[in-house]
């Protein structure tokens, strides 16, 4: 059995970047997004296998483009679906029987850092489920009707979620067998486990762990490699 597998999701096409491939593909000092982020864990020494989800159309492109030409050696390639939840669940799907620990990772955050890698795996070997994230700097507020705020939540209670989300494989892979049987929409893997009764301990990743979304999140990426 592969003891801890990361689980690199890449399935989107990113259309809130509005460019002409894909997000993940594009190029930050020269090389793809998505490289930077598998390096990260094929290097880890933690982490003994990785798998990737793609787009289905992209699947040739991507071997080809990045894991030939940067000898990137993913353990299985496995084409995503419509949500990023679905895409997750196949990759959970794809190792059944195989992993122990599994951590969940945007292909679209290249900055993640070893320390957040190591401690997803500690905290989901002690307590099923992990995530790091950080303090939001701005105060968030809770939108009311017609445009005006209806409360702020006192910000040390608040957290913006990142990746890795790390857990224990069986655990995350039945919550989301719960979750697509009740047909309930999910935006990331931490709300999947709670749904499913489960408590998500929290710990401190990093301000540069972004996720590459918008047009301004490539010249802060570009800053950062
Ligand atoms: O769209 P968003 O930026 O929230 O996506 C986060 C990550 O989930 C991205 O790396 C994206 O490629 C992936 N994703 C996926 N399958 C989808 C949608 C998004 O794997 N259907």
């Amino acid at each position: 059995m592969n003891k801890v597998v990361a689980v690199i999701v890449a399935g989107g096409k990113g259309k809130r970047m509005s460019a002409d491939i894909s997000k993940q593909f594009i190029e930050l000092k020269g090389k793809p997004i998505l490289y930077y982020t598998l390096e990260k864990f094929l290097e880890n020494k933690n982490i003994d296998k990785v798998v990737l989800v793609l787009p289905e159309d992209e699947i040739e492109y991507c071997r080809e483009n990045i894991l030939y030409k940067y000898n990137l050696n993913v353990w299985k390639i496995v084409s995503g679906g419509k949500e990023r939840s679905d895409s997750v669940y196949y990759g959970l799907k794809s190792i059944e029987g195989d992993a122990e620990i599994v951590l969940i990772h945007d292909g679209a955050r290249p900055f993640v850092s070893n320390e957040i890698i190591e401690n997803g795996i500690k905290y989901a070997k002690l307590y099923g489920a992990a995530a790091c994230g950080v303090t939001p700097k701005d105060t968030i507020k809770v939108i009311g009707e017609n445009g005006f705020s209806k409360e702020t939540p006192d910000r040390n209670t608040l957290f913006a979620v990142q990746t890795p989300q790390s857990f224990k494989h069986n655990l995350i892979l039945k919550a989301h067998e719960s979750v697509r049987e009740k047909g309930t929409v999910v935006t990331d893997d931490t709300m999947v486990a709670e749904l499913y009764g489960e408590k998500v301990f929290l710990y401190h990743g990093d301000y540069n762990n972004i996720k590459i979304t918008t047009p301004e999140d490539l010249i802060i990426a570009e800053n950062l490699i």
